[in-house]
């Protein structure tokens, strides 16, 4: 059985990649968009009716910055991002994927998803890392290109694994990172390395936090999370046996079992907090505990 509902992976446009080296079909395309503007810290302006909707301008009503074509929706509307300081709007707030990304619809999650990702990619790859030269933006904002070697950029994306640690009792690992205030805890997670297979890098990562070996790694589901440009893969695993924990003193401050009435308890009682609903480490207790669990949506809320 895999995660059902993500945050973050419920984009519906239309990205219409075959469209974006075509410069009639982009520059058309421009005149009559709706822009989301994105600064460099992956905020995004929205108002707030019952739920958060995202603030578009008109292009010519779009500041000077990256232009990246995010999509066409089914009514073949064009969508663009500009990169940019965001303009003053009446009525209009400003937040960042934490705060609204679980609380837009699915069009406008993927579309805050992919902006913010291309904002903070373009934010820090203005330069070519072969030669340094300041790199052109081309593809509609999907590639920049060196004008000294013509070396081309892709979009980075690094990929993260998250795993859920379950023991024989199908209790659940949860751990605080050392960072983090008193009470709240995760599941475990930690980036791949180049060399190694997602198996592998859940195996070492639990095995480096907490001291457990692993065994029995499936593949749940996946979410982009680009702050900044993580792509999150999630996993369960079980610890056979009984093993004790030795923690990474340096990444983890404490970590426990728990089982599914300890969770409800302690999360009841607030001296549990969860992540929120905008995680896909929330998706995959929640998948683990059977049922919704208390959280937070967003907004501070
Ligand atoms: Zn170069």
């Amino acid at each position: 059985m895999s995660l059902g509902w993500l945050a973050l992976a419920r984009g519906t446009l239309d990205r219409v990649a075959e469209r974006r080296r075509d410069e009639d079909w982009v520059t058309a395309a421009w005149a009559g968009c709706r822009v989301l503007v994105v600064d460099e810290r992956g905020r995004v302006p929205f108002r707030l009716d019952d739920r958060p909707r995202l603030a578009f301008v008109p292009a010519r009503g779009a500041p000077i910055g990256e232009r990246v074509l995010l999509g066409v929706d089914e009514d073949k509307n064009a969508y663009f991002a500009v990169v940019a300081t965001l303009p003053e709007q009446e009525g209009v707030e400003v937040a960042d994927l934490r705060r609204i990304g679980a609380l837009l619809d699915d069009v406008e999650s993927g579309m805050m998803t992919h902006a913010v990702a291309m904002a903070l990619w373009h934010a820090t790859h203005r330069h070519c890392p072969r030669c340094g030269a300041r790199t052109k933006v081309i593809a509609a904002g999907h590639v920049r290109v060196c004008p000294e070697d013509g070396m081309e950029q892709y979009p980075r994306l690094d990929p993260a694994v998250i795993m859920l640690v379950t023991d024989d009792d199908d209790r659940v690992l949860l751990a605080r990172g050392s960072a983090w205030p008193e009470g709240r805890a995760s599941v475990l997670a930690g980036f791949l390395e180049p060399g190694e297979s997602l198996e592998q890098g859940v195996a070492r990562e639990v095995y480096e936090e907490v001291g457990l070996r692993v065994e029995d790694v499936r593949y749940l589901g996946s979410q982009p999370w680009p702050l900044p440009q993580s792509l999150m893969l999630g996993f369960v695993c079980h610890a056979p046996g009984e093993q004790r924990l030795r923690l990474e003193e340096s990444e983890i401050a404490e970590a426990r079992w728990y089982t599914r009435q300890d969770l409800l308890t302690a999360t009841l009682a607030g001296d549990l907090v969860l992540p929120g609903k905008v995680s896909i480490a929330r998706q995959l207790l929640e998948h683990w505990y059977g049922g919704e669990l208390p959280g937070s949506w967003g907004l501070g809320l």
